[in-house]
């Protein structure tokens, strides 16, 4: 069963999908349904021996390209709608017990290739008008499969939070002739406070208005809109700074880091969208090493956020940890072997 039902209230689709509860959740570590299948083992997701970067649709999938009918009527209140799109499983690597963070720089390059691509190949499908990258890492924010991973979902249609984020943008740049995100960023690189790493290309800051203990904005300084638009350039320049970030994240508190990732750039909506400004978003639920952040009565409830922290103090702290520059983490990475 899966479907869209209309929230008249917030104006927004809430995807059902209720077979995601037989979901495989934390299997053993020798029956990972993520790992290659071996010769004379059990048959995984991936009927290989080895493999570099795996893609596949989701077993599970909220949405897909032939949505079953809604298993129920809409009204002219709340409508429903086939639960139309895609869900895709990337795999980052063969090896169960990597991840993101401690990947050489070259499979990070890779990964962000097969991002562009997965844009590129779901952007042109009729019924997708979203491709959005992302990945939760972590028990934490419930992650129910150990082996290192991300999602790529195509919505069909734009979903609220980069919904708003457009608005915002198209009316700042209506009243200023401007970016948004391009006045932000380069506010943020004039104060230079919540500036955590600094690439050629890309920069990974605390923003100003951070609503998470240890949220990270990591942007193009380049006014970019989508994947499409990087260069090899940009490529292994976001690359260097996004594991330089993560290597940080893992040295704060000595352990690994949860987090969620997500990847904000402009619809693919058959509309062109000069306002948008494509950027990484990390939510990390940490805000000490041992205490969560919960999304309680007023952030779950009102949509306001209280962050515990200053924005200006965890960036100093991060600052203070892992690689201090893009050229020491390119050099710890020449070293390994990278
Ligand atoms: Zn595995
Ligand atoms: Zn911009
Ligand atoms: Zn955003």
């Amino acid at each position: 069963m899966s479907e869209l039902r209309w929230h008249p209230l917030l104006s927004q689709w809430v995807i059902t999908a209720t077979h995601r509860q037989e979901r495989t959740f934390l299997p053993p570590d020798d029956y990972c349904p993520l790992c290659p299948t071996r010769p004379g083992g059990f048959p995984t997701e991936v009927p290989a021996e080895d493999y570099d970067i795996v893609v596949f649709e989701n077993k599970f999938p909220s949405l897909q390209a032939v949505p079953p009918e809604p298993a129920v009527l809409g009204s002219e209140l709340t409508p429903v709608s086939p639960a139309r799109g895609a869900c895709e499983v990337v795999l980052y690597s063969s090896d169960h017990r990597s991840s993101l963070t401690t990947m050489p720089v070259r499979r990070i390059a890779n990964l962000a290739r097969v991002w562009r691509d997965r844009t590129r190949v779901l952007g042109a499908r009729e019924d997708v008008d979203y491709v959005f990258v992302f990945e939760n890492k972590g028990e934490a924010v419930g992650v129910t499969l150990h082996h290192p991973h991300g999602q790529i979902y195509g919505f069909s249609f734009v979903p609220p939070i980069v919904q708003k984020e457009l608005e915002a943008s198209r009316a700042h740049r209506e009243r200023h002739g401007r970016c948004l995100f391009c006045d932000c960023l380069s506010a943020e690189l004039a104060d230079g406070r919540r500036v955590v790493l600094e690439g050629e290309r890309w920069v990974a800051f605390i923003p100003f208005f951070a609503r998470y203990p240890y949220e990270v904005y990591l942007a193009p300084r380049a006014h970019q809109g989508s994947m499409v638009e990087w260069s090899e350039a940009d490529v292994e320049d976001l690359a260097v700074v996004l594991k330089g970030l993560l290597v940080k994240y893992d040295a704060l508190f000595d352990k690994p880091f949860p987090y969620l990732m997500v990847c904000h750039q402009a619809p693919v909506d058959g509309v062109s969208h000069p306002e948008f400004h494509l950027h990484f978003e990390f939510y990390p639920p940490l805000r000490t090493a041992t205490k969560l952040k919960y999304l309680a009565g007023c952030e779950a409830g009102a949509g306001n956020f209280i962050n515990d922290k200053l924005a200006e103090e965890s960036a100093a702290e991060l600052r203070r940890v892992g690689p201090r520059s893009a050229a020491e983490v390119r050099r710890a990475d020449a070293s390994s072997g990278g």
